[in-house]
This record gives C-alpha cells, sequence and structure tokens, in this order.
C-alpha cells in the first residue's frame, strides 16, 4: 500500500480494509461484488483516501461519475444551497425551477437542431427503459433492436438488451420479449462494418420486419463491452436505416455523455443526431440524476402520467447537474478530454512498444474514455485475462485505482476525471508502468 498521506479523517470504528471487508461479505449481499478491498473515507479531485489513510490516484471515477472531479467546490456549493431551500416535493407534484432550468439547458446541448424535450430518472437503467418506453408509444411498434457487447443496465428490460451473459444476465431470465440483436463491428476483432450491417439486413429477412421494430438502441462507444467507438460510417448507415423504416435511434451516452468522450456528447464524433439519447452518470457529480432528451415530438408521444418516478429530477440532482455543466463550461472540460486521451496516447503506445506481445491494442481517440487491451503472443484473438487481474491488483497496491471491461475480460480502462492535472497523470501512469512490468515478469 502506498504511504499514509494526508489523511485526519481516519474512519471513527478505526478498524481497516480487511475487517470492514469481513463485515461487508457478512452484510451485503454477494451479488453487489466489489473490485477491490478498498474502503474509501473520502475523496477530492483525483485523490481519495481509504479507511486506513493509504492515498489513491482515481482513474475509475466510479465508473465514469464524477467527471469534474471528487467534491467539485462549485458542485459541493450548488448542492449545499440547494438542501437549505428543497430537498424534495417530487416534480410530478408540485415541481421547481432548477428542473426546467436544467431541461432546457440540456435541450439546447444535444446533439442536432431539431427541437428537444427531456424527462428525468434517477439511473441510467431507468433512462433506457423510459427511452424504450417513449420508442414503443411513439410508433406504437414492439421490437427493439440491441448490438452484441452491449450494456444497458441491470433491471429486466435493459438486462435484455444488454449483450453480454455474464455476470450480468447468468440465471435471471425469461427476459422480456421483442428483443433482438444484431453484431456490433469491431474491426480488431474480426467483424468489419460490411459483416455488421450484412447480418442487421438478414435480421430484417428472418426476423423482425422493419415496419414492426420500434427502435435501435447503441452505445456510440460501448463501454463494458470494451471501450469500442462505433465507426463513423456504420453509424451514419444506422441513421439512415432507422430513417428509411421509421425507427427511432436511441443513443444511450449514460456512459460517454458530459464531455467524456472529448465532445459533450460522443455521437458528435459521427454528426449524428440521434432521436433519443439517454444520460446518467457524469451528469451530477455522484448524484443519482439520469434523463432522455430527444426530439420533441417523440418526447411527447407519451400521455401525462406516463412517465417519471418519485425521486425523477430531484432538486438536488438538478442542482448538481446545473453546477457540473458550469463547470464543464467554465473550465473547458470538453477541450481538456481530448487533451486527456492525447497524453494517454503518448504513454501507453510507448508501453505498447515495449510490451508488444501483451499489449494487444490501445485505444486514446475517445478523449477521456481509455482501454488498452491484454492479450497473448500479440494476438487480438487471443485475450489475457489472467494479466489483467495481475495488473489490476498491483495497480490497486500501489495506490492507482483502475477498472476492467471488455466481453473477455481483458480491457484495462481509464477513466480519469476531466479536472485532472497533468502531474497526476503523469504519475498514474508511472504507476500503471510499474505494475504492467511487475505483473508481465510475475507471468514469466
Ligand atoms: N447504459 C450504459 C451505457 C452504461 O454504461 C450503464 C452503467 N454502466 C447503464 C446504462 C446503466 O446505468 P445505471 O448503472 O446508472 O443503471
Amino acid at each position: 500500500m502506498s504511504s499514509t498521506l494526508a489523511s485526519n479523517t481516519i474512519h471513527s470504528e478505526m478498524i481497516g480494509n480487511a475487517a470492514w471487508q469481513d463485515r461487508k461479505d457478512a452484510a451485503i449481499a454477494r451479488g453487489e461484488g466489489n473490485l477491490a478491498p478498498i474502503f474509501i473515507d473520502r475523496a477530492e479531485g483525483s485523490q481519495m483516501w481509504d479507511v486506513e489513510g493509504n492515498r489513491y490516484l482515481d482513474f475509475g471515477t466510479g465508473i465514469a461519475v464524477v467527471n469534474t472531479g471528487h467534491l467539485h467546490p462549485k458542485v459541493k456549493a450548488a448542492v449545499a444551497g440547494q438542501l437549505d431551500r428543497l430537498s424534495h416535493s417530487c416534480v410530478m407534484i408540485t415541481p421547481y425551477a432548477n428542473a426546467v432550468e436544467l431541461a432546457e439547458k440540456l435541450n439546447t446541448l444535444a446533439p442536432g437542431d431539431t427541437p428537444k424535450k427531456t424527462m428525468f430518472v434517477t439511473t441510467g437503467a431507468e433512462a433506457v427503459e423510459n427511452a424504450i418506453k417513449i420508442a414503443r408509444s411513439h410508433t406504437r411498434r414492439r421490437g427493439v433492436i440491441a448490438f452484441d457487447g452491449g450494456y444497458h443496465g441491470r433491471t429486466m428490460m435493459t438486462l435484455g438488451l444488454t449483450g453480454k451473459v455474464a455476470p450480468y444476465k447468468t440465471r435471471f431470465g425469461p427476459f422480456p420479449g421483442e428483443i433482438y440483436r444484431a453484431p456490433y463491428p469491431i474491426p480488431g476483432h474480426g467483424i468489419t462494418e460490411e459483416m455488421a450491417l450484412k447480418a442487421l439486413d438478414t435480421l430484417f429477412r428472418t426476423d423482425l420486419d422493419p415496419a414492426d421494430c420500434a427502435a435501435m438502441i447503441l452505445e456510440p462507444v460501448q463501454g463494458e463491452g470494451g471501450f469500442y467507438p462505433a465507426p463513423t460510417a456504420w453509424f451514419r448507415r444506422l441513421r439512415e436505416i432507422c430513417d428509411e423504416h421509421g425507427i427511432v435511434l436511441i443513443a444511450d451516452e449514460v456512459q460517454t455523455g458530459f464531455g467524456r468522450t472529448g465532445k459533450m456528447f460522443a455521437c458528435e464524433h459521427a454528426g449524428i443526431e440521434p432521436d433519443l439519447m439517454t444520460m446518467a452518470k457524469g451528469m451530477a457529480g455522484g448524484f443519482p440524476m439520469a434523463g432522455v432528451v430527444g426530439k420533441a415530438a417523440i418526447m411527447d408521444a407519451v400521455d401525462p402520467g406516463g412517465l417519471g418516478g418519485t425521486y425523477a429530477g430531484s432538486p438536488i440532482g438538478c442542482a448538481a447537474a446545473l453546477a457540473v455543466l458550469e463547470v464543464i463550461e467554465e473550465e473547458g472540460l470538453v477541450d481538456r478530454s481530448q487533451a486527456i486521451g492525447a497524453r494517454f496516447q503518448t504513454a501507453l503506445s510507448d508501453l505498447q512498444a515495449r510490451y508488444p506481445d501483451v499489449v494487444g491494442d490501445v485505444r486514446c481517440e475517445r478523449g477521456a474514455m481509455i482501454a488498452l487491451e491484454l492479450v497473448e503472443e500479440g494476438s487480438m484473438s487471443r485475450p489475457n485475462p489472467a494479466l489483467l487481474k495481475d495488473v489490476m491488483a498491483q495497480c490497486h497496491n500501489r495506490g492507482l485505482i483502475i477498472l476492467a471491461c471488455g466481453m473477455y475480460g481483458n480491457v484495462i480502462r481509464f477513466l480519469p476525471a476531466l479536472t485532472i492535472s497533468d502531474a497526476e497523470i503523469d504519475e498514474g501512469l508511472r504507476l500503471f508502468s510499474e505494475a504492467l512490468e511487475d505483473a508481465v515478469d510475475g507471468q514469466t
């Protein structure tokens, strides 16, 4: 573990990580597992301290949530100010101004010129559920197409859409009907754009009449699936196919939104205006907040009362989200995201050159949504999840939090805060490089 640093606030019970892990294992269902036995006591910016006072650099941001850093002073002040006025009255009963202000902002920020409307919920999965409801209500159709390797959440409908079995779907079926799956092109893994389009065409001929298809949902950069950007030409072709058949195109921007990929929303990389867009995670700096933003005519297909939720668009979440948007703008975090990607690119490419047998690919072309794929014998068709486990443990021991993803559990993902300093990036990359070196030595 890294040495004890600036922490003065050791947890009041004064027990360490191992003891908390034992208590967690006894008290919380094992299905809610944890990646590392590290119990965080407090955090600020890109740093966290555990209950033993160990310091960590955070390259995970709680899975792309605290894009503006932990407890950004502006977000903290906005939430504190809101707590003096109102915590809840229910937006469906007696609404409040900051929900309207936030919706107005999001409607202007969403890609494309078509007039937009917003609806609020609390989690990413709920946003996806509601996007499907809206698409079905608008089209009066049932079929929904999702893609291999896609991740859309843990509720029943979103699990049906999610294209990765273990650990998400195992033993949870049956899932809702009328969900169809098509390949997502990953040329590095042998699935070309042509193959993906051909398979979609086959789906329309064998299983689902496009005239019965309500929606297509995809992540503009696959997240849990392995950080694969949607190839631009393929994504644009999907837009055309949806237009030809009156299918609602839903971009799931839950992980990619709010500057994460070097654009405000990742669809902008392909110049695409989706019909509906789901958002959560980076939206409110760590406060549970999510929504769907979409073309007004589609959003308004649902009658009053058909959408919502008790905590939908809580005043605290709205205050936090408005502050996050201000910070992104004031601090130029969309541009900063691109610069972060470029800084990682240089260091990770060096590592790839040093370890060509195990670093199969480095993906930094989508801002601060960065991946490094670990393989055997330099072959992308030979994933190396064992090495990933070692590297991750080495990183955590050295005081660097990184995450994993990928269909084969062999992709390291880096999701630093967009407010991270160059010095912190360099420190984290040095720790990562040492961790990789030791893990590779340990394997040979
Ligand atoms: N969609 C995508 C693309 C996601 O990455 C996630 C979360 N990882 C979700 C939906 C679900 O969000 P939540 O966990 O907030 O329900």
